[in-house]
């Protein structure tokens, strides 16, 4: 199950910063940005981090999922396309293969929110994980 594996590493992620925190905030919100190219299903993810922070220090968190479309860029034409299966993702303008995918392949931690105090909300900055990596 290729979400339970990408939900381990994303739970270790967090769990890595939370345990840095001296005053251990109770996590209410974690934004995820998670592209259409890493055919992982935000269902299954949903699920995923359901079943797996129960009774966790992440218990009744809130995943928040948001989808990043699959975007290239065209060397020839010099301009972005959106890829279509039907087109064997070429680009539209001159069929080029797709060779530069500018977005759509990640999944990362945007933010997290916890309950501090109100509307309290931190970058976590070096917490790309590309679905490769995983
Ligand atoms: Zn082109």
């Amino acid at each position: 199950m290729h979400e339970v594996d990408m939900t381990k590493a994303l739970i270790l992620t967090i769990k890595n910063w939370w345990e840095e925190q001296p005053d251990r905030p109770k996590i209410s919100t974690v934004h995820l940005t998670v592209g259409q190219f890493t055919c992982v299903e935000p269902a299954g993810l949903q699920f995923a981090f359901e079943v797996q922070t129960h009774q966790t220090f992440l218990e009744g968190a809130v995943l928040e999922i948001r989808e990043t479309p699959l975007i290239a860029f065209c060397h020839s034409c010099q301009a972005e396309y959106q890829p279509e299966i039907g087109l064997r993702y070429a680009c539209p303008t001159c069929h080029s293969p797709m060779d530069d995918i500018r977005s759509g392949r990640e999944l990362k931690i945007d933010r997290l929110e916890y309950a501090l105090s109100t509307d309290s909300a931190t970058d976590l900055t070096p917490t790309k994980v590309y679905a490769s990596d995983l």
